[in-house]
Order: structure tokens, then C-alpha cells, then sequence
């Protein structure tokens, strides 16, 4: 390890946060393919979370958000931003929805699909004052801010008080498991006067890339629409083609009340996130509700209006669809006895690790590490039980088919 990559690791000690990185101090970046410091080079199975949906610095939306940067970096909501009403336009078009609200990130866009939920609650569906209900659903993951950490399963007791009337656990006490269909109907049964919304990831990212049964999703929207329920779909990480389609709703032929976007919605070169809905449920936004300083300024729009293009004209949602077949293919090839299942759909997948196996030495976190050394980057899930592989969609064939290669040899190489 080269003295400036040693001296980085150093100063990186002093940026904190919930989340302990790998110590590969990231370079340069194209398309499939990261660089560290020093030169080495890593095949991406993780595309920082379900982020470069398009590859990374793809040179279209690279070109935008720098355009927008020389020409006019900062345009907020005082004056009227021109990209993000060509982006509005561009949702409209691709994903069928008439209006959009920007923010920064995903967990500011659940924040935001939240209160519209409520303010709707209220004035469409006349829920008694303070008393409209989010329901969300066991393991699920909206963000980790105190509000959208409120809207999860996993509490901690040191940030107590959390806000009230969000999460799985309907107002008359029924837990609602993800993917189980009898626990939200028996919660909506029982509390459908007060209950506003429902909001529930189409697939569960963080939980470690979890499908539900093949017809949840759809029951899930009928059972709302049955009880005048808002259905919210958190699509931050499930969109933009990352399942081979746009939007992963549309597999269970769905469209719901809202969509949370975020990640791969500026192609991945700056923060931006969206809630889409249309004017039923959106024109109820009124000054002073909702909005950020920084939200949809002129490269993060001008990025996301090129990420969208790119997303139609280069067919990502059908790459992922075919890459992920061609994983999983690669994967059965491999007959790892270590490896019991490929989750998930197209680009966002994670082997599911044989509980045969796990031990100190044989778990997510020890092959996350292994990986690297082998210069392929993935990421353990679910508490060490899974391993997420997500490669940009985007990935070249045959880098795949390396990676798959380094995996297998890894995941040998740490049974033995
Ligand atoms: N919703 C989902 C489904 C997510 O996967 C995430 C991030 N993993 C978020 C919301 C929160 O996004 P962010 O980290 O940008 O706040």
C-alpha cells in the first residue's frame, strides 16, 4: 500500500457513520470497473447500493451534470430551474406520472411520501385529526433518519422517542410481515379508518434483497384500493431498470398512488430523489410542505434528465433482465454447494449462503473480504447470511464472467 492510500485510511478514521467500509480508498471509476489509489482494479458487483444503474461515469450524464456546473450550478426553487422541468416532463413520459417532487436522498423522499400520505389521509379521507397511520411492513428499510427509521422494524432503544403512527405495527397491534398477505388484510380490516398509506419496497433491498411470493405486490395494491389505502411504492432501490424494468411495480402489473425514487436517478453522479404521483394525490402539496435548499438543483436534474434517456435509448431494464439470467446461469454453473439461492431479479440479486456453512470463518463478511483482495467487489447482507451481488447493468459480458469466477474461487477457497 502505497504512503498517500496508508495516509487516506488515516484521515478517513476521523468521517464517521453506521457503515464500515472495506479500506479501498476509490480512484476512478468507468462503467463496471473501479480503481483504487494505487492502481489496483476491482470488478463492481455492488454499484454502491443499486446506484449506477447506467454504468459509473457514463459519459453522457457526466457531460450534463458538467454543462450544468459551468453553466449555472445553482438554480433552487426561488427561480424556476429548466432541467427540472424537463425532468418532470421526462417522468411523465417514461413512468406515466403527471407530477414529481425532488429531494435529495431516499430516505428525504420516504420523509416526503409520508406526510403527503398523511395530508391526504386527512383531507381526502377524512381520517380524524392526528390520527392518520403509515403502515409499513417487518424488515423493510425507508432510510435512517429519525422519521424514516421510525417507518422500520429495527428500533434502537438510544434514539427513543420515535415519531409516532409509522411502521409495521398497525394501530390495533398486528405486526405486518413482509410478504405476508393475511397480516395486512387482518390490518387494514381492523384499522382502515385511520390507516392512510401503506409504503412497501417491491423487492427489500437492505433486508438483503428479499422477494415476496409472486403475487403479494398485486394483492397488496388491491387490498388498498379495497380500503382506500394509499399504495406507496418505494422504488429508491428497485428502479430505474435495475430488476429489468423501469419500474418493478410494473412486474406485478401495478401502478401505484406514489413511487419513491433516489439512487440511480442521476445516473449516480449527485443526490437527488423523487416522490411521482399524480395530481389527485400530489396537487394537495402546498407551499411550505415540503422542499430542500439543495433538492433539484441544475447538475443533479440535468444528470437525471440524460440518466433517463440513457435508461430508454440503451434498454438498460432489458440488459439487467438478461445479465441477471446470465448470472444466475454463471452461478448454477459454478454448483457451489455453499450457495443455496440467487434472489432477487435482473441486476439486483444476492446469494443466499448455505446455513450448513456459516461460521466465523465462512460468512458474508469474511467472502466480502476475500473478494476484494481478489479485486471483485460485493457486500455482505442480511447479518453475514447473504451476499448482495448487484453489478451495474451495464456490465461488459465478459467482466461478469470473471466475477463470477473470482466469486466461486472464493467462495471455495474460505470452505475449505
Ligand atoms: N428506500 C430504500 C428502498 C432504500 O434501499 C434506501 C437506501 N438503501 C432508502 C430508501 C434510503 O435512501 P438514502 O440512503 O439515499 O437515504
Amino acid at each position: 500500500m502505497s504512503e498517500s492510500t496508508a495516509s487516506i485510511i488515516k484521515e478517513y478514521e476521523n468521517c464517521k457513520g453506521g457503515f464500515t467500509p472495506m479500506k479501498i480508498p476509490i480512484a476512478k471509476a468507468k462503467n463496471a470497473t473501479l480503481w483504487d489509489m494505487d492502481g489496483k482494479k476491482y470488478i463492481d458487483f455492488l454499484s454502491f447500493f443499486a446506484v449506477t444503474n447506467m454504468g459509473h461515469a457514463h459519459p453522457k450524464i457526466v457531460d450534463a451534470a458538467c454543462e450544468a456546473i459551468r453553466s449555472c450550478p445553482m438554480v433552487n426553487t426561488a427561480l424556476i430551474n429548466p432541467s427540472y422541468a424537463r425532468l418532470a416532463s421526462k417522468i411523465h413520459e417514461y413512468l406515466g406520472y403527471e407530477r414529481i417532487v425532488c429531494m435529495c436522498t431516499g430516505a428525504d423522499c420516504t420523509d416526503a411520501a409520508t406526510k403527503i400520505a398523511r395530508k391526504w389521509g386527512y383531507q381526502k379521507k377524512k381520517i380524524t385529526p392526528g390520527n392518520a397511520f403509515v403502515l409499513t411492513t417487518t424488515d423493510c428499510y425507508h432510510g435512517i433518519t429519525i422519521s424514516t427509521h421510525s417507518l422500520a422494524s429495527t428500533r434502537k432503544t438510544w434514539f427513543e422517542p420515535y415519531v409516532p403512527s409509522v411502521g409495521p405495527v398497525s394501530p390495533s397491534g398486528v405486526t405486518v410481515r413482509y410478504g405476508n398477505i393475511d397480516d395486512l388484510r387482518e390490518a387494514l380490516e381492523e384499522d382502515s379508518e385511520t390507516i392512510a398509506a401503506f409504503m412497501v419496497e417491491p423487492i427489500q433491498g437492505s433486508a438483503g434483497i428479499v422477494t415476496p411470493p409472486a403475487n403479494y405486490l398485486r394483492e397488496a395494491y388491491l387490498l388498498c384500493k379495497k380500503y382506500n389505502v394509499l399504495f406507496i411504492a418505494d422504488e429508491v432501490q428497485t428502479g430505474l431498470g435495475r430488476t429489468g424494468e423501469l419500474l418493478q411495480s410494473w412486474a406485478s402489473g401495478i401502478k401505484p398512488d406514489l413511487v419513491c425514487l433516489g439512487k440511480a436517478l442521476a445516473g449516480g453522479v449527485a443526490p437527488l430523489s423523487a416522490v411521482c404521483g399524480n395530481p389527485d394525490v400530489m396537487d394537495l402539496i402546498e407551499e411550505g410542505d415540503i422542499g430542500s435548499t439543495m433538492a433539484a438543483s441544475p447538475p443533479a436534474t440535468s444528470a437525471a434528465v440524460a440518466a433517463l434517456e440513457v435508461l430508454v435509448e440503451e434498454n438498460i431494464s432489458k440488459m439487467s433482465a438478461r445479465k441477471g439470467t446470465l448470472l444466475r446461469e454463471l452461478m448454477l454453473e459454478e454448483d457451489l454447494e455453499q450457495i443455496i439461492d440467487m434472489s432477487g431479479s435482473g441486476m439486483l440479486s444476492a446469494a443466499v449462503l448455505n446455513p450448513k456453512f456459516l461460521s466465523d470463518s465462512f460468512s458474508g463478511r469474511k467472502l466480502q473480504e476475500l473478494c476484494a483482495e481478489n479485486g471483485l467487489i460485493v457486500n455482505s447482507a442480511a447479518g453475514g447470511t447473504r451476499v448482495r451481488i448487484c453489478p451495474p447493468p451495464t456490465i461488459e459480458d465478459e467482466l461478469l464472467i470473471q466475477g463470477v469466477k473470482i466469486f466461486a474461487k472464493c467462495v471455495r477457497e474460505l470452505a475449505a
